[in-house]
């Protein structure tokens, strides 16, 4: 977060883009759009477009990273050297690793891990055009390709970012908002039980602003919820009805 006075963020107390301060950027989910993967997912959220490909659970090589009791959820966040505006140089950097790590532990939280000892789950999350808050669209976008590839699980993870622009508190920061703006919260949120399972804060909030962000991105996660939901029927909804359902659940106990 490079603060810079200079630059402008809001112009008479308007966001540049035009949202409201509790506005998020367009986003769009499709489910299960890679053949060879177990699960898959893609996202477009503003101007990010964020891949998700499950693979597992399988068994863990090499051995001894195999944990006895459950499964090791292992994230692999990558961005595409095409997918900033300079050249990113490919391969992991001290950024990914740290956001693969995150990523993981937010994940492992809603896996039933413990149903698949020595096995890992990878989930590699590909950002192919970034334009800030791809580590809320990959975790966001990763629940999904789980929920795809059949994976047991507690519910979905939804992820959303609020911050702090010229003084104003506000949800999902665009580019320029996210680089020249005072305070970038990050949260992985889950729905069900209302937890966090990944909370981040880059730069300075006192409480009020950091409860007013909360409040906002958690709101924007329960939206999202509901796409990641859509996503997930539109790709398996049935004209069957419930008494059908019914009748083929039976003939497969
Ligand atoms: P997030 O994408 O989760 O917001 P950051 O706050 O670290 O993560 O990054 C903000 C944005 O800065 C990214 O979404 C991307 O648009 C840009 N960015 C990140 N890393 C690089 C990089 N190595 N080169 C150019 N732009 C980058």
């Amino acid at each position: 977060m490079a603060s810079n006075e200079d630059i402008e963020l809001l112009k008479d107390g308007e966001r540049l883009d035009g949202r409201s301060f509790d506005e998020l950027r367009d986003i769009n989910i499709e489910a299960g759009i890679l053949k060879r993967a177990d699960g898959s997912a893609y996202i477009e959220w503003g101007k990010n477009k964020v891949m998700a490909a499950v693979y597992g659970p399988r068994e863990m090589h090499p051995r001894h990273a195999q944990e006895t009791t459950k499964a090791v959820v292992r994230a692999r966040y990558n961005m595409a050297a095409f997918s900033v505006p300079d050249r990113k140089r490919p391969g992991p950097d001290r950024r990914s690793i740290e956001i693969s790590k995150l990523v993981s532990e937010a994940l492992e939280k809603v896996v039933f891990t413990e149903k698949y000892p020595r096995s890992v789950i990878d989930v590699f999350i590909e950002v192919l055009q970034a334009s800030a808050g791809t580590r809320c669209a990959g975790l966001t976008v990763a629940s999904v390709a789980l929920a795809d590839a059949g994976i047991p699980m507690s519910d979905m993870v939804a992820g959303c970012a609020s911050g702090k622009i010229e003084d104003q508190v506000v949800l999902d920061l665009g580019k320029n908002e996210d680089n020249y703006g005072q305070a970038d919260v990050p949260i992985g949120y889950i729905p069900r039980t209302e937890e966090l399972c990944l909370l981040q804060m880059d730069g300075n909030l006192t409480i009020e602003e950091y409860e007013k962000a909360m409040e906002l991105s958690i709101d924007a996660c329960e939206e999202i919820y509901e796409l990641q939901r859509g996503a997930l029927k539109e790709k398996y909804s049935t004209d069957l009805d419930e008494d059908e359902i019914e009748e083929l659940k039976e003939g497969v106990e």
